[in-house]
């Protein structure tokens, strides 16, 4: 088994959905995680508090951005590699080094200490509750300012706010201080998907409703995975003319919709479906693979020759794409396996072979007369926003069921990978609208919260009295964030599943409950049931 730096075997982590025996991970991660990399993931946890806490308004951009990319290590299924995180506390020393040059050490300036990330496991429930909350969905909206900032854009107001949060990481504050900090977190992060939406929109243009097929067309090509759009723009660019497509994978597959990424003729389409299927999906793939971001599963020794990281994604022994950004060796591995000899017909998990993306809030809002007038005149009964990440669990059937068993005047909204559930279903249009829409990738909630707050002006009323039921699966840090965001903008009764976070203790899911809403998913007949008032 193995060991940490102290010889200890034992770890600490329930960040994420799939965590052992729905409680805690505690030798060693579901998701591949070992006790090492756990110790190391704390360590730069805690040196990022240090840094928050000398930083006294003394941030440069460089300082930013090692905060976002420490974060963003940190989510789920993103670093596996004990050498990277540790050139990242490195980098975070190094900084504080910088911003705070007369403090020679620990022993002269208590605040250049890392906080110990075991005085917030071990300590009181609740408290772990709130700050986990705290500390989860920070991780989750650094990964949203990542993305803007790659593509030129930041925001004080979210910047400061990572300061405030991990200073209070390490404060000793009572719970409703920290459930005011957990609502702020909330706002700020509406804030963030707004700056991360501005970013993609005006550099790739507002997302158009398109097709995108599941079938691999015979020849070399690269499957990119993960969110980030300026790693598909570059990939796109240096593969102009080399004979090599692009299959987008997961969290990619709205890229598709993006004009200016859809311009170019070798992004052909999707391969495969959600991230957990990955290790069989990739078992035989005469193709490339490159992970700009999560979901990575530990890498099977059948692929592992033709598997590339860039960014803060890292895996030992793969090849990983630095800053420069050349990518030429994911496109001589493709071209060196050459793809397949003829259309390899792959599907949906549902058997359907065409996937359509695109739905995002500018498109949706610019046929509101039509929706609106569907919905007076009795043609949509009903919307749901069926959305967020998909996993590994069993159980997570669900949503395909749910999806399936909606009435068929309903429209059904979804954005993220647990999208792939249900997305290759034919489900209709009704009046020229297609009953399933998707939205985009988890950051693209952004966009619901829009379509949501137009469609309740419209109505006059709130966005809790439209005829609308949000049906949320989670997995992993952003969707802690994008909830506490729903919950934040006072939106109740939201369905979340397939089971709730191990870092919500009794105390506060009741809050949640009594003053949200918050529902855990029973069946899909049940909770139609109840939802529909049938
Ligand atoms: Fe366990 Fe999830 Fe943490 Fe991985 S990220 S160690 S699966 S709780």
């Amino acid at each position: 088994m193995a060991e940490n730096s102290s010889g200890s075997n034992s770890m600490f982590c329930f960040q994420c959905e799939q965590t052992a025996r729905g409680t805690a991970c505690t030798t060693s991660g579901v998701c591949g995680k070992t006790v090492s990399q756990s110790e190391l993931q704390d360590r730069l946890t805690g040196e990022l508090v240090a840094l928050a806490r000398i930083e006294d308004g003394h941030a440069t951009e460089a300082t930013w951005k090692i905060i976002l990319e420490g974060l963003f290590t940190t989510i789920t299924n993103v670093s596996f590699s004990d050498e990277a995180v540790e050139l990242q506390i490195q980098k975070t020393r190094d900084e504080i080094a910088k911003l705070h040059p007369e403090c020679t050490g620990t022993a002269s300036c208590p605040n250049h200490e890392p906080l110990d990330m075991r005085t917030l496991w071990e300590g009181n429930e609740d408290i772990r509750s709130l700050k986990s909350l705290l500390l989860l969905g920070l991780r989750g909206m650094a990964a949203y300012a990542y993305h803007a900032y790659v593509l030129g854009l930041t925001d004080d107001k979210v910047n400061r706010f990572m300061i405030k949060a991990l200073v209070a990481l390490g404060d000793d504050l009572p719970a409703e201080e920290l459930l005011a900090l957990d609502m702020e977190l909330g706002q700020v992060n509406l804030a963030c998907m707004a700056l991360l939406d501005k970013a993609n929109t005006t550099t790739y243009g507002t997302p158009v409703p398109t097709k995108v097929s599941t079938f691999i067309e015979p020849g070399p090509f690269i499957v990119i995975s993960g969110h980030d759009l300026k790693d598909l723009e570059l990939l796109l660019k240096q593969t102009e003319g080399k004979g090599v497509q692009i299959y987008t994978h997961g969290e990619m597959l709205p890229a598709h919709a993006y004009p200016k990424l859809k311009a170019y003729p070798q992004l052909k389409g999707n391969f495969g479906t959600a991230w957990q299927s990955q290790q069989k999906e990739f078992a035989d793939m005469p193709g490339a693979v490159l992970f700009t971001t999560n979901c990575l599963m530990p890498v099977k020794d059948s692929y592992k020759d033709r598997v590339f990281t860039t960014e803060v994604v890292s895996y030992p022994g793969l090849v990983h794409i630095d800053d420069n950004k050349d990518f030429t060796p994911v496109i001589e591995k493709a071209l060196a396996l050459g793809g397949y000899k003829t259309t390899k017909e792959l599907t949906g998990i549902n058997g359907g072979n065409v996937l359509t993306t695109g739905f995002g809030w500018g498109t949706v809002l610019s046929v509101a007369d039509k929706v609106v007038d569907a919905v007076k005149a009795g043609q949509i009964s009903h919307f749901f926003l069926v959305g967020g990440c998909d996993g590994a669990r069993p159980g997570r059937n669900y949503y395909t069921d749910f999806v399936k068993q909606t009435p068929k005047d309903s429209i059904i909204l979804t954005l993220a990978c647990g999208k792939f559930r249900f997305n290759d279903l034919d489900l209709g249009d009704i009046g020229g609208l297609p009953r399933i829409m998707d939205m985009g990738q988890c950051n693209d909630a952004y966009s619901a919260i829009q379509v949501a707050i137009a469609l309740a002006n419209v109505f006059e009323c709130g966005v809790n009295e439209l005829p609308l039921t949000m049906v949320l699966s989670w997995y992993e840090q952003k969707a802690v964030v994008i909830l506490l965001t729903l919950l934040s903008l006072g939106i109740k009764n939201i369905y979340l599943g397939p089971t709730l976070p191990a870092f919500v203790s009794p105390f506060v899911l009741d809050y949640l409950v009594k003053n949200f809403g918050l529902t855990p998913t029973s069946t899909p007949e049940a909770d139609l049931a109840k939802i529909l008032g049938k």
